[in-house]
């Protein structure tokens, strides 16, 4: 059996050294007499765990001290619920920048805590661009600026952050997260599902200025508290240790790797060379994302006659490339490119997509 390039959006592929090592502690965890996964939280080896996955994760992604690092259970939707409940008293308004399906996503989460407020939206032009921070309508009175730094399924990314002014902004880093240097103080707080760039799907972590945890937000449960996760090391409950075992794994060899500016390097080569097949392809493969906006991650394409797309499917998995159907609310095609993605498996993607344009052109 080989190993396929998984173009999955998440859960995505993980670097083949990673699982392997996995494999490998898997009975036996450096001695310790068991897994790391059936060992308490609390005992001394996975409380060494625990502490090298922030300490990672922070040289990785450049995290001051003064941001909180927290590793939070469940989703990256779940965040989005917590963001109001912990930094929005009720009813205050809080901003929302929708530049694709997850900023929809993050809305509906938050909506039943805070007074919404679609500061500007790309649904107009069909999400094919990130509309002008000119014509963005922000509230003086608002908790947060929200944004989606990388909207998975349409495929449109960030490339600059904006300048929201005094009022902290809160970026959702779920599909991008580690693939370039960023300036960590321009945020309010960043937070991220594992399940792209980071490892296992079940974790997430959120980045948190800590001033901003002095909010005293709404009426919550201790769970949903971040201000209590973090006095109890992310250990409130008995956290998902496996997973952020995974993680921690990743995170080594993203930075064994050359850290974010290797990764950087590595996404604009990747992502470079698979526009560039669709935008040469005469039609046949279309992306209509505006050039400044386009995603380095995820880059969702169409055939020009969908007929083609079982066909698409079926040959690309033939030939050893695999999880390319888009996204349900889309349709079409769409190759996720994230950091354990090899440039091979991009260039084996272009030159089958040349190869299938040949056979059905
Ligand atoms: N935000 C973004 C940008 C995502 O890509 C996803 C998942 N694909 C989510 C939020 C939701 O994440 P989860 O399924 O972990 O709740």
């Amino acid at each position: 059996m080989s190993r396929a390039y998984n173009f999955s959006a998440g859960p995505a592929a993980l670097p083949e050294s990673v699982l392997r090592r996995a494999q490998e502690e898997m009975l036996e965890w450096h001695g310790a007499g068991a897994s790391i996964v059936e060992l308490s939280h609390r005992g001394p080896e996975f409380m060494q765990v625990a502490v090298e996955a922030e300490a990672d994760l922070r040289a990785l992604v450049g995290v001051p001290d003064d941001y909180a690092v927290l590793f939070v259970g469940g989703g990256a939707t779940t965040q989005q619920a917590l963001l109001p409940l912990n930094f929005a008293a009720a009813g205050q308004a809080a901003d929302y920048v929708v530049t694709g399906h997850w900023g929809r996503t993050a809305i509906r989460q938050a909506a039943p805590y805070a007074d919404l407020r679609i500061a500007a939206s790309g649904e107009i032009d069909g999400f094919h661009s990130i509309p002008a921070r000119e014509a963005w309508r922000l509230s003086e009175d608002a908790a947060y600026v929200h944004i989606t730094a990388n909207e998975t399924i349409h495929g449109v990314e960030f490339r600059d952050v904006p300048d929201v002014g005094d009022v902290p902004l809160f970026a959702d880093f779920s599909s991008s997260i580690a693939s370039e240097p960023i300036d960590v103080t321009r945020y309010g707080a960043i937070y991220a599902g594992a399940q792209k760039n980071l490892g296992p799907v079940g974790i997430g972590v959120a980045i948190i200025r800590r001033d901003l945890l002095e909010r005293v937000g709404q009426p919550r449960a201790d769970i949903f508290d971040y201000r209590l996760q973090l006095a109890n090391g992310s250990m409130l409950n008995t956290p998902p240790s496996w997973n952020w075992y995974m993680l921690g794994l990743t995170v080594k060899w993203m930075l064994a790797e050359g850290g974010v500016a290797e990764f950087a390097r590595r996404s604009a080569a990747k992502s470079t060379l698979l526009y560039e097949s669709i935008d040469g392809s005469g039609g046949f493969y279309r992306n209509q994302v505006d050039s400044a906006a386009r995603s380095r991650m995820n880059v969702p394409f169409f055939l020009h006659d969908d007929a083609l797309d079982q066909p698409f499917l079926e040959e690309a998995r033939a030939a050893g490339l695999i999880s390319l159907k888009g996204h349900r609310v889309l349709g079409g095609m769409r190759a996720s490119i994230y950091n354990a993605m090899p440039l091979e498996g991009v260039q084996a993607l272009a030159q089958f997509m040349r190869e299938f344009q040949q056979r059905h052109g």
